[in-house]
């Protein structure tokens, strides 16, 4: 894995344009289940996020991911904003400058526990969690890009039959069954693009 300029540049990018591309679909999830401003929320903080380009770019990799949690945290709004921001803060706050796989295991780790704490939630409770922890197993234990945005994509489905149990879908109780998490989508398209840019290679 490298982090040099351009692959920083090139990730940002990405992060931003799988958002950016998929707003409304994450909009009419979230019509769903919650208030349907998740597309719009997020495309916000992600535009907000390209329009620091290139500076942010410039930045050391552990900078430029607490800049786009900064970013995120300010733009985005909502309840994810404060939780996907958080994620974003703390792996920077985690990460050494040149990061190898092992650091990069356990940065996620901190960054996860924090969102956990802010969200006062956990896996399987219908939330981004329950994207983030398991596709936090597949890496830890040497899943490579492809195996990482597979989980993604299949955490992200896992969530349509489950009962919410925090945020607004939460509301709705037993009518929250059967409607995939829009937080959920988000992050799995946020780690699939990462996967992809990042080319993680299998191994521990
Ligand atoms: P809001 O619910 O305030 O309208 P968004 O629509 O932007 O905010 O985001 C909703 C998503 O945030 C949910 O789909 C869920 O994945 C995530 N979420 C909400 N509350 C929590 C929480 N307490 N812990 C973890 N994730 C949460
Ligand atoms: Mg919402």
């Amino acid at each position: 894995m490298s982090f040099d300029r351009a692959t920083r540049d090139k990730l940002v990018r990405a992060l931003a344009a799988t958002v950016i591309a998929h707003a409304d679909e994450l909009t009419s999830l979230d019509q769903a289940i919650g208030d349907g401003d998740h597309g719009l929320n997020m495309k916000r903080g992600f535009e907000a996020v390209l329009a620091t380009l290139p500076g942010l770019a410039d930045k050391s990799t552990p900078e430029m991911l607490k800049s786009i949690g900064m970013t995120l945290v300010m733009k985005v709004g909502g309840a994810s904003g404060p939780l996907v921001g958080t994620f974003f803060m703390e792996l920077g706050k985690a990460l050494p400058e040149a990061p190898s796989r092992a650091d990069l295991i356990a940065a996620t780790d901190k960054a996860i526990e924090a969102v956990k704490a802010r969200g006062r939630s956990d896996a399987g409770q219908k939330t981004l969690l329950d994207v983030l922890v398991p596709v936090q197993a597949v890496f830890a234990a040497g899943g490579d890009s492809r195996a990482i945005a597979v989980e993604a994509a299949e955490a992200a489905e896992r969530t349509t039959p489950m009962l919410a149990i925090r945020g607004r879908a939460s509301f709705l109780g037993e009518r929250s069954i059967g409607h995939m998490d829009p937080g959920s989508r988000s992050a799995s398209l946020l780690i699939g693009a990462a996967a992809e840019t990042l080319e993680i290679k299998a191994g521990s």
